[in-house]
């Protein structure tokens, strides 16, 4: 039963008897684009009917531009205004919401980032519904599966509410890829949105290195390390293989680097296709931000540290030894 309908740029889309349409929350970074949204808009690909994506910021012509060429989009609303910079929240939850009521979406998702934890909520409350965080898996259009407890269970949701508001965990939905097509892209309708905050500034620690989130491979340190300048052999080996840095908690709380690197419960979310674990014993905290890489190498003088359950390959040594001879080799 899916009926073919022909949007205003002639592109053809398939629109699916079913009555769900899904809004996708895009955060605009400058001229460019959060690429969590990417993995929200695959997420929302799971069920049927069209996918909406909202761009909104000073700049959210030109990442709209980009975003229109995303597979499974099948319109962009655009909010160019300043009020939408830096995603606050009073303003971008207002404009979902209105968007909610004139797109007649029944799903709205975003990414489970800083700014999808701050939008969303706001969000959920205005339109008197239960958010639902950080999910892995779509069962229907009701039932979600997420991680609970630092991802020790899994639970299965199932909600009752009219409009579902959702945040995804972006490392467990692939990034939509790009389309040979462009979707039609509209202008957001005014709204009448009343900042109570302001952003002020960001301090951002700087680096060449591939950011966390996004890289490839990761090589993370830990307390073992034990000192700032210790903590130069994992750069150094990041470095050798093209990687980003990560560290535990531990490593970050004793000043060993910033703790923007920190990974776990209370830090980023990675799943690598490499992730080399140095010095960390692997607490349960830990393995909440990284136990989905793809291939976990482990390096602990401690044979029987938990690490070594979750890891592919183990290397049972001192760091200060293993991993200059490593680096030799790679
Ligand atoms: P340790 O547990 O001290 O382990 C160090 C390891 O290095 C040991 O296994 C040891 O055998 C090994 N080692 C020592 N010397 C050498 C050497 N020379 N060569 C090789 N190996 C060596 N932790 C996180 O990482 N991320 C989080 O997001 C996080 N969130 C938390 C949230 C809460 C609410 C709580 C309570 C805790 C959280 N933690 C988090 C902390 C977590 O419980 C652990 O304390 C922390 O992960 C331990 O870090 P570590 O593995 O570096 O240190």
């Amino acid at each position: 039963a899916v009926l073919k309908q022909r949007s205003t740029l002639g592109r053809f889309y398939a629109v699916q008897r079913s009555g769900l349409s899904s809004l996708v929350f895009v955060e605009t970074k400058g001229s460019g684009f959060e690429e969590g949204a990417l993995n929200a808009i695959s997420a929302a690909r799971k069920l049927s009917g069209p996918i909406t994506a909202v761009v909104a910021g000073s700049s959210a012509d030109a990442a709209a531009q980009t975003i229109a060429k995303v597979d499974g989009v099948s319109k962009v609303v655009v909010a160019k205004d300043a009020i939408f910079d830096h995603a606050l929240p009073e303003t971008t939850a207002a404009l979902l919401k209105a968007l909610q009521e004139s797109e007649g979406a029944t799903h709205i998702f975003a990414p489970h980032s800083a700014a999808g934890k701050n939008v969303m909520p706001r969000l959920a409350a205005l339109l008197d519904a239960q958010q639902i965080s950080d999910i892995i898996a779509i069962e229907g259009e009701d039932t979600f599966v997420r991680p609970v407890y630092a991802g020790n269970a899994i639970a299965t949701v199932k909600t009752s509410d009219k409009i579902k508001v959702v945040t995804v965990r972006t490392t467990a939905f692939p990034p939509a890829a790009e389309s040979v097509e462009t979707a039609e892209q509209v202008e957001a309708p005014a709204i009448d949105a009343k900042p109570m905050s302001k952003w002020v500034k960001e301090d951002v620690a700087k680096s060449d290195r591939p950011d966390l989130a996004s890289a490839k491979r990761v090589v993370s340190g830990g307390r073992a390390v034990k000192s700032a300048e210790g903590f130069k052999v994992i750069y150094d080996l990041a470095d050798k293989i093209g990687a980003g840095v990560g560290a535990s908690r531990a490593a970050v709380d004793a000043g060993y680097c910033d703790n923007s690197l920190q990974v776990g419960q209370t830090g980023r979310i990675v799943a690598p296709e490499l992730y080399i674990a140095i010095g960390i014993s692997g607490a349960i905290q830990h393995l909440a931000g990284m136990k989905d890489s793809k291939v976990i190498v482990a390096i602990n003088k401690d044979a029987d540290a938990p690490i070594f359950q979750i890891a592919d390959y183990g290397l049972v040594g001192d760091l200060f030894t293993i991993v200059p001879e490593l680096m030799e080799k790679v």
